[in-house]
């Protein structure tokens, strides 16, 4: 084989690729470079989850008609000139390639204004080459348009996910964007229909970026955030970070921005959670963490799409996070409360030095939340009656007669059985009940559903949304019937007639939900049923509820007939028997009574 050069157009496309990788990728570069433009208003619209159309439209700075031709050539850009500018970027753009790489894979039209010319200027295109080029009237700024991506790449065509889920990862770009620029109005249209409309707040950054938060992730994440401010010489930190008591059972709502930048930092989300380790358990924070340096102190170009960074100073900026995290929990009221619930002493959760702690390796570990998070480690114990035998006379723990004694702190049911004593976690064995009622009822493809007089409605992040609806076929399958009544806001119309859902529930759930469903590793319907019914009924049933006797000697024989009868679906103990012999021996009986 001899060695070629290869034709332009292909290599245009190769190199298109590493940029512009699905619809989100273009949206993004297309509104970086409206910001950079010192645009105070971007407006996105899409069609077809941008495959058929993405279009920004701004009101920033504009271009020459001389620069407009430029913008499209390979390495044009008005950002940089030299190697070295990089350690001085204020821009989100410097390699010129994202207008070039458009071009080469879609149809593309720019048309664009600068303040006081007296008309617009056009280019249109696609395959890498300008096809058109003219004059419009005049209106400043800028707007590009780039459609039918990917129409002569075929290869990259088959790699886009569905629409939902395209549609999705464009609405978080906007998300991201707009979070970290609260004095820039921004508007996303999608399909015709208004997504979200944010008026621009160029009052302090607190604010400002609560009132973000509050339009983009609702009211609720919003009320349960915590700010904090913090500068070290040119390192400046900015941040707003749920409350103890206000965690979710996923990392959705979590923004990370360096200098503007959104980005997926390990370092950075590390040491937030570092900051909480007052605290345990497998909840994760809401955040809009904004960490501010000198450009030259943090690299963005080890990632093509720019979507990480690498701090030169990794150590120290991990350390700044997370002491300043931990300083402002502790402060807050909420925060000592949680201490005073018991997790560990505040002095030495203030600050151990080990490099990562167990719950920061618990977080990080696994994706999904570890089995008994929700309580003690499993305690395997001597005193712990063996797993029973499968057979017609049931676990062993269960030694007729049972009778019904009381109930302790609202949460133990204690009862006699065998003559020795049993103590039952009442929240744990109703969930084990619960999940084996539904997963029976999911196999059997008979779920009993139970519609709500008022649906629940739950607030959203628009994306989030976007990934739960893509799952509506299947929920109602699995007893669910959900709708959305807004981009941001979902209900629930029906649920299976085994669970109660609180509002709090139906949030978390719904939270849930759109990160799970949506994982691949999830798909396996097993799993996937399995995974929804663990969720379901955790997130039911409540501790602290007074049973009446009845009730406890029901659930009693119902754990009885469970085919793990000794295990809630997290993993965690259900019950403890103490027989008649331990109970002699522990009393130094030399003899069994
Ligand atoms: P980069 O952003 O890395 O410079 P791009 O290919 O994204 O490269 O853009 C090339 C150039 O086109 C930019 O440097 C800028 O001068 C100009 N440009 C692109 N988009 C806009 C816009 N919305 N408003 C004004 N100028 C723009
Ligand atoms: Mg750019």
């Amino acid at each position: 084989m001899s060695v070629k050069v290869l034709p332009g157009e292909v290599a245009a496309k190769i190199a298109a690729g590493e940029v512009i990788e699905r619809p989100s990728s273009v949206l993004k570069e297309l509104i970086e470079n409206s910001l950079d433009a010192g645009a105070s208003r971007v407006s996105v619209s899409a069609e077809k989850a941008g495959k058929a159309l993405i279009r920004v439209n701004d009101d920033g700075a504009g271009m020459s008609p001389e620069d407009l031709r430029l913008s499209v050539m390979r390495h044009s850009t008005s950002k940089i000139a030299a190697f070295e500018d990089l350690d001085a970027l204020s821009t989100y753009g410097f390699r010129g390639e994202a207008l070039f790489s458009a071009l080469a894979v879609s149809r593309l039209k720019i048309t664009t204004c600068r303040a006081g010319d007296d008309a617009a200027s056009f280019i249109e295109g696609g395959s890498g080459e300008i096809k058109a080029e003219g004059k419009a009237p005049p209106a400043r700024g800028t707007t590009v348009e780039v459609r039918d991506l990917f129409f002569n790449v075929p290869a990259r065509l088959k790699f886009l996910r569905s629409d939902p889920s395209e549609r999705a990862q464009l609405i978080r770009v906007v998300e991201e964007a707009a979070l970290a620029n609260p004095g820039v109005s921004f508007s996303l249209e999608v399909d015709g229909a208004e997504v979200f409309s944010l008026k621009a707040d160029k009052g302090p950054w607190e604010s400002a970026c609560l009132a973000r938060a509050r339009e983009l992730l609702g009211g609720k994440v919003a009320a349960g955030l915590t700010a904090l401010e913090q500068n070290a010489g040119e390192l400046s930190l900015r941040a707003l970070f749920s409350l103890p008591d206000s965690l979710y059972a996923t990392r959705q709502n979590q923004f990370f921005f360096v200098n503007r930048r959104p980005v997926s930092s390990k370092t950075l989300q590390q040491a937030l959670y570092r900051g909480y380790d007052i605290m345990r358990g497998s909840k994760h924070p809401a955040c809009a963490v904004y960490l501010d340096l000198p450009p030259a102190e943090v690299d963005v170009n080890i990632h093509p799409r720019k979507a990480d960074v690498k701090f030169r100073a990794e150590g120290a900026i991990f350390k700044f996070v997370s002491g300043a995290v931990n300083a402002r929990l502790l402060k807050t009221q909420r925060a000592s409360a949680a201490i005073d619930s018991g997790a560990a002493p505040a002095g030495q959760a203030a600050f151990p030095p080990a490099a990562a702690s167990p719950e920061v390796r618990a977080v990080f570990g696994t994706g999904k939340p570890p089995a008994g998070a929700a309580g003690p480690e499993p305690v395997t114990d001597a005193l712990f009656a063996a797993e029973p035998a499968p057979g017609e006379s049931g676990p062993s723990w269960y030694q007729p007669p049972v009778n019904y004694l009381g109930q302790l702190s609202k949460s133990y049911l204690v009862f006699e059985s065998g003559g020795g004593l049993l103590v039952v976690d009442q929240h744990a064995a109703q969930e084990r009940v619960l999940f084996e009622k539904y997963m029976d009822e999911l196999v059997l493809g008979k779920i009993r559903v139970q519609p709500l007089v008022i649906p629940v409605s739950v607030e959203l992040s628009a994306s989030q949304a976007e990934n739960i609806m893509r799952w509506q076929d299947w929920l109602k399958g699995a007893g669910f019937e959900i709708g959305r009544s807004g981009p941001t806001h979902m209900l629930l119309h029906a649920t299976p007639a085994l669970f109660y859902f609180s509002q709090d529930a139906a949030q978390e759930l719904f939270g849930y939900l759109s990160e799970v469903l949506g994982e691949p590793s999830k798909s396996d319907e097993a799993l996937k049923r399995n995974t929804i019914a663990t969720m379901a009924c955790k997130r039911s049933v409540k501790a602290r509820d007074f049973l009446k006797p009845q009730e406890a000697q029901r659930l009693i024989e119902d754990l009885k007939a469970a085919k793990d009868s000794f295990h809630c679906p997290h993993g965690r103990p259900t019950l403890f028997h103490i027989g008649r012999p331990e109970l002699a021996r522990r009393f130094q009986r030399t003899t069994v009574v």
